[in-house]
């Protein structure tokens, strides 16, 4: 890999940015597992309680492999202050990198996170680097469902 990725990526992995778990009952969790790696984290979100559903706070308890928790961190870092609309045109364009499939020119949103974009030789660590995004995803796809039926 790339040597200023790589640094990176170890930077990232030694010091992981909103490293942590929110308070319980005052933000959403999902746990992600990718047992070929033994990577495991869990992802916390606050949502704003407007309609905007912007995404007020993250924190990842990241314990995995280098590529998992730089992802995790880095992911928090992009994240943080967007709306979960936009936190989903992200992770589109994320999910399109790691399958060497991302246009820049059309998609401008990743910027650092193109850190990953070679990640795709080594698929292996493919799923390292898109389980934060996985696991953040499934709790977005929880907010988009109408909750108040009962
Ligand atoms: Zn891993």
């Amino acid at each position: 890999m790339d040597n200023l990725y790589q640094e990176l990526i170890l930077e990232h992995n030694k010091n992981p940015r909103n490293f942590g778990e929110l308070k319980e009952g005052e933000c959403l969790k999902q746990e992600g597992l990718n047992p070929l790696c033994g990577d495991r984290l869990i992802v916390s979100l606050k949502l704003s309680e407007d309609g905007e559903q912007i995404i007020e706070d993250v924190k990842i308890r990241s314990d995995g492999c280098a590529i998992s928790r730089a992802s995790a961190s880095m992911m928090s870092e992009a994240i943080k202050g967007k709306s979960v609309k936009d936190a989903v045109a992200i992770f589109h364009e994320f999910h399109d990198l790691l399958l060497k499939k991302h246009d820049p020119s059309v998609c401008p949103h990743l910027g650092k996170l193109e850190v990953f974009s070679n990640i795709w030789k080594y698929p292996s660590r493919v799923k390292c680097a898109a389980l934060p995004w996985h696991t953040l995803n499934e709790i977005m796809e929880q907010t988009s469902r109408p909750s108040d039926q009962s």
